[in-house]
């Protein structure tokens, strides 16, 4: 794979730095009788024999950083950068920085390159400290708050990440809000973590001031009132999320019928749940709802609701809690039959994701607020369907 590389990039250095750098030099040679280029042919016998980090060492030697020469290195450096080979990237990058005779901006750039070297083999604390040092030069200051924000995340640096995210909303007239409401929402998690509720409700207050559809945080809201036997405020959270995105309602339906147990409403929680299965037809709010049924009225009534149900929209799901229902009413030989067809159904559910990413298609059993394969926020959603919500 190098080999090919360096031949690739014989003719480049050979024809721009390399060649520039030379002809002076050689015709001035020449005047005494034609001498060939020994360094080139060395190069050459280092990459012939495999050795390829002499050759580039070599190269590097030979390619005099001047203004010609400048774009050769950067060109090689990101090439190899590129192709997964960065502890070479970063040799010629620090190289290049290293020489006296950088102009100000190309001695910018060079510490760009350099920055992203750093981040692709995994050394986020010099990245972070050389974007650092480039968020105020002009022509990398975006590109450079962009990597600190990435960095901040990978370093789970929320209140750096909020700063950046902040700074770069301003300087590129970005709307980010959506993010940094998530990683407000990640600070109230560090706070609840270390015991600290009240913290955590500051925290997801702002992380709604930034961004008022942020379903995530009227999730954490309503579950540390619900902890903490608020009840009324619970509730009050999770009912929200209908103004936000409907599609999360599944997430919040267990959590708001304990709410209205606890506070025994269980009237109140049939109608708001009538009120949203007929809005949205989302399958936990009618399983929950065929619960409270045979609760109130028996086996038979919930049967018959979740048969009305079935017809209008198909569901693996209300099926499998159907049979389930069976089978309490049924003689041996029928049970017998319906525990085949629940096993079907059992199967389905269990290798079933029932999350999906809009954006990359990564999809898996549980719901993350960043995608774990392409690192999006608020693009991982429930999955709607026959054999989903
Ligand atoms: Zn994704």
């Amino acid at each position: 794979m190098g080999i090919e590389i360096l031949f690739l990039l014989l003719p480049v250095a050979a024809l721009s730095g390399w060649w520039l750098g030379r002809r002076g030099r050689i015709q001035r040679e020449n005047d005494s009788g034609l001498e060939l280029p020994s360094d080139y042919i060395k190069g050459l016998n280092y990459i012939l024999n495999e050795q390829q980090d002499k050759a580039i060492d070599l190269f590097i030697q030979m390619l005099d950083v001047n203004s010609e020469t400048v774009e050769t290195h950067l060109a090689l450096g990101s090439l190899f950068r590129r192709r997964g080979e960065v502890d070479r990237a970063i040799r010629i990058h620090q190289n290049l920085i290293a020489r006296p005779t950088l102009n100000k901006s190309q001695r910018a750039l060079a510490l760009f390159e350099l920055g992203q070297d750093y981040m692709r083999a995994g050394l986020l604390d010099r990245a972070e400290s050389l974007f650092g040092e480039l968020v105020d030069s002009a022509p990398h200051s975006e590109a450079a708050l962009h990597h600190l924000v990435e960095i901040y995340q990978q370093e789970k640096d929320w209140g750096d990440a909020i700063k950046a995210a902040q700074r770069l909303e301003q300087s590129a007239g970005l709307n980010l809000a959506y993010m940094v409401a998530q990683f407000y929402c990640e600070q109230a998690d560090q706070a609840l973590r270390q015991g600290e509720p009240s913290r955590a409700l500051k925290l997801l207050r702002r992380a709604m001031n930034e961004d008022r559809q942020c379903v995530r945080a009227s999730i954490m809201e309503g579950d540390i009132e619900r902890s903490a036997g608020n009840y009324k405020a619970a509730l009050k959270a999770y009912q929200r999320i209908e103004q936000q995105d409907p599609e999360y309602l599944s997430e919040v339906i267990q959590p708001m019928l304990e709410c209205y147990r606890a506070l025994q409403r269980t009237d109140d929680a049939i109608n708001y749940f009538n009120t949203l299965l007929e809005k949205y037809a989302g399958i936990s709010c009618m399983l929950v709802l065929a619960d409270l049924i045979e609760m109130r009225d028996g086996e038979q009534a919930a049967t018959e609701f979740i048969t009305r149900f079935l017809k209008q929209r198909p569901s693996v799901r209300g099926m499998d809690r159907l049979i389930e229902l069976n089978m309490g009413q049924a003689s041996e030989s029928v049970r017998d039959k319906l525990h085949v067809l629940k096993e079907v159904t059992d199967q389905i559910l269990a290798n079933k994701s029932v999350y999906t990413c809009q954006h990359c298609g990564f999809s898996g059993k549980s719901l993350h607020w960043q995608c774990p394969s392409c690192k999006h926020w608020n693009t991982i959603r429930p999955i709607h369907g026959v054999e989903g919500e």
